[in-house]
């Protein structure tokens, strides 16, 4: 572990900081800078309390000021038309005026003062004035040479640059605000870009130069300049060349320091931390009979899972992987082959799910998958180690006392195979035997605390059990190796052949709405059944939007008086949802209105419509997620989108655009990745992060998704070093150890359980 420090942690610090300076220096034999103490505070403010720091404060943008104009060029200007144009101009005072004070014609009985003067070159001379800043006419002596620079424009028909900011030439002293390319820094009310540009310009005179923490080999490797050429660079550039260069080799040291830093995380778990390594599935193993015998084949995506889950679980140290599947790209089947090599292994599995519904619907579709190769009869097992047909049992918050106990006794005793649950899995009476493999499913709504309350659960002795997340958000992999940086990733891209796409349109209003209750109509009288949508439960009075509850009665009654119309929502008791939803799995009713308790897992296959209420109260990855009920089947699936909000306003109102890009987008393509890009555009990356990122550095530069080749190669990289030295202790790595130390907040790097 590094020292502790008494800096405090902002920013991330790309190290080995900069030496001999100190950013407030003080006393006499310090080397600080001498204007910054009087700055801390306004410096503080922005995060920036080291030299490091400053140099990490990087430029908004850039402003070309390569070009000096001299004054008979500017004098064109007039004529040309190019009056408030900004120029820069090398010249000489010529004359100045004592500072005068003029009557001030904004505000009435008020007065200003008024330095006038003129400036000349070889070329010509100019006016200048400024208004209330007498410390210029004491700076701008005549024959004072200075670079001036400002908008041009006129006074009684005389050309004249109003309040030209300048910097006076000193010998031996290059000129940083003019005659060069210069930085346009964030400012704040304390502080300008100008003010800061010179501490910056001061700084980098005085620091020596920046180390270099990357080995050479790599920074060849990946056509990267040197650390200490980006920081200047990125500040002070000659060309846009410069920039572009200084650019890539700082956003590669951020992703690249994170991603070490993920990794080595990872690898330290997985050293440190004891699995238990599973019989690698044979070709009569129950995970092998699951898939021989299912009614379909496994997708690519699937096999390549399976494979990965495989590996990982004969590993002698924990798996940790995330499988990140489309919404019904078969993510259930992968869970249950993992859970099969944990039972072929002689232990316990549990899948544990967010929501009692989704629970349900596991242990449903579980156990179906289950009779189908194995037979339904538990008690059957002739031949344990190939046939044996595994125990499962579901564990809910509304499981009854006595099935409880039952149940709990069997898990106890290791009677029972596979326990699928929610929450309740994880309270302090539930003991398994030895449990190997926990599944967590939608792992957004579960935090790391349950996870590892999960794992705590395992038997005594036994190593830890591995770890299978399933999450249906689908994101790029760089970012989701970044978000979730100490798991491996499985994606799922790739929908099982045969799946129709579902044909989705925006409906606006009462008239839509019509149309979208014939569509309901004609669907169920073909046979299929439909889902209606709604963002609240209740009634409110707050609110114009429609609630469940209310249209419900409202659809039964009104608009379909001869169809079975059911109800389900997340306020009713476990039985009555169970029975809602059975009914409508049964094609008892024919219409399911619900909120967004059915967002995941609900699996209908004969449901072919869904109507969305309000949809633009929805986000996109929930319009997504909820769609993904639909389409299930082989048959022709419909969703409608419908809103109230006047989409026409969407040019004048940016609240309305952001509506019409979500709904359009959910409309235009059933691409979960895609549809994951434009999520995050309209919420910015920092909000996804922000959840996750805890422990995390700060990314500054980073754009995940803009970035998503570099995140690659760096992961790539940071890979192979922690392979070749986990520790980081071979003398070429010491100030890599020393900057991801440095970058990642305390502790940070310790963290044994996550993901
Ligand atoms: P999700 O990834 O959304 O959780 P599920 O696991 O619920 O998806 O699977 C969705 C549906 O697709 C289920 O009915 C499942 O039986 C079916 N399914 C899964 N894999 C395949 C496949 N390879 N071919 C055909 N159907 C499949
Ligand atoms: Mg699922």
């Amino acid at each position: 572990m590094p020292q502790a420090t008494t800096r405090p942690i902002v920013g991330e610090v790309v190290g080995p900081r900069p030496t001999g300076l100190e950013l407030f220096g003080r006393g006499p034999r310090a080397r600080g800078l001498e204007a910054t103490a009087a700055r801390r505070p306004a410096l503080e403010k922005m995060g920036i309390v080291s030299v490091q720091d400053l140099l990490q404060h990087y430029p908004r943008r850039h402003v070309d000021r390569t070009k000096l104009h001299t004054i008979a060029e500017i004098a064109h200007a007039v004529t040309e038309g190019t009056v408030g144009q900004e120029v820069q101009i090398h010249a000489t005072v010529d004359q100045m005026s004592k500072p005068v004070r003029i009557p001030n014609k904004k505000k009435p009985r008020s007065t200003r003062t008024l330095i006038k003067g003129r400036i000349k070159d070889e070329t010509g001379s100019i006016d200048v004035t400024w208004f209330n800043q007498e410390w210029v006419a004491r700076k701008l002596t005549p024959g004072t040479q200075g670079f001036f620079y400002g908008r041009l424009g006129t006074f009684r028909g005389k050309l004249q640059m109003t309040a030209p900011r300048f910097e006076l030439v000193k010998t031996g002293h290059e000129p940083f605000n003019v005659g060069r390319i210069i930085p346009i820094y964030p400012a704040t009310a304390d502080m300008t870009s100008d003010q800061i540009r010179k501490l910056m310009w001061d700084s980098m005179n005085r620091i020596g130069e920046v180390l270099d923490p990357l080995p050479d080999e790599i920074r060849r490797e990946v056509h990267l300049i040197s650390r200490n050429d980006a920081l200047r660079n990125i500040h002070f550039p000659d060309d846009a060349e410069d920039v572009f260069k200084a650019r890539a080799r700082l956003i590669f040291d951020e992703v690249f320091t994170l991603q070490l830093g993920l990794v080595y995380r990872k690898r330290k778990l997985e050293l440190s931390v004891r699995g238990i390594p599973h019989p690698e599935p044979k070709a009569d193993s129950l995970p092998e009979i699951f898939v021989a015998e299912l009614p379909f084949e496994l997708t690519k995506a699937q096999r390549k899972a399976c494979e990965e889950v495989a590996s990982d679980m004969t590993k002698s140290y924990p798996m940790h992987r995330l499988v990140e599947g489309e919404v019904g790209s078969g993510k259930t089947v992968v869970a249950v082959y993992a859970c099969l090599i944990a039972i072929a292994g002689k232990r316990q599995a549990a899948i544990m799910a967010p929501t009692e519904v989704l629970a349900e619907q596991h242990h449903l579709t579980v156990n179906e998958l289950l009779d189908r190769a194995f037979g339904a009869d538990e008690a059957r097992n002739l031949f344990a180690d190939v046939s044996k047909r595994p125990v499962v049992r579901l564990l809910t918050g509304s499981t009854p006392a006595a099935q409880r106990e039952e149940i709990l006794d069997g898990v106890a005793s290791g009677n029972i195979d596979l326990l699928i649950g929610t929450h309740a899995l994880i309270q302090e009476q539930v003991a398994f035997q030895n449990l190997a493999l926990a599944v967590v499913d939608e792992q957004h709504r579960f935090g790391v605390h349950q996870r590892k309350a999960l794992m705590d659960k395992a038997g005594e002795d036994a190593g830890s059990p591995d770890i299978l997340v399933m999450t249906a958000t689908p994101i790029p992999r760089s970012l989701a190796v970044t978000i979730y940086g100490d798991l491996d990733v499985s994606i799922l891209d790739e929908l099982p052949r045969g799946r129709r796409p579902i044909a989705t349109r925006v409906a606006l209003g009462e008239k839509d709405r019509r149309a979208a209750y014939d569509v309901i109509r004609s669907q169920v009288t073909a046979g299929r059944q439909a889902f209606v949508v709604y963002a609240l439960r209740d009634e409110s009075n707050k609110t114009e939007l429609r609630s469940a509850k209310g249209e419900a009665a409202r659809l039964a009654k009104e608009v379909f008086p001869d169809l079975a119309v059911g109800l389900v929502h997340g306020d009713m008791k476990s039985a009555d949802k169970e029975e809602a939803m059975n009914a409508f799995r049964e094609g008892r009713t024919d219409v399911l209105v619900a909120t967004t308790v059915i967002e995941v897992g609900v699996d209908i296959p004969n449901a072919s419509v869904m109507l969305i209420e309000d949809a633009d109260r929805f986000g996109l990855a929930q319009l997504h997620q909820l769609r993904g009920r639909i389409g299930r089947g082989p048959h022709d699936s419909y969703c409608i989108l419908s809103t109230d909000v006047d989409l026409s306003t969407a040019d004048d109102d940016p609240s309305v655009a952001a509506v019409a890009e979500r709904l359009h987008a959910v409309a235009s393509t059933s691409d979960g990745f895609k549809l994951a890009e434009v999520d995050l555009r309209q919420r910015g990356e920092g909000q996804l992060f922000g959840a996750r990122q805890s422990g995390m550095p700060q990314l500054k530069m980073v754009r995940v998704l803009q970035h998503q080749d570099i995140i690659k190669r760096a992961r790539d990289i940071a890979t192979r070093i922690i392979d070749e030295d986990a520790e980081l202790r071979a003398y070429e790595h010491t100030w890599l150890r020393t900057e991801m130390e440095d970058r990642f907040p305390d502790g940070a790097l310790e963290v044994v359980q996550s993901g």
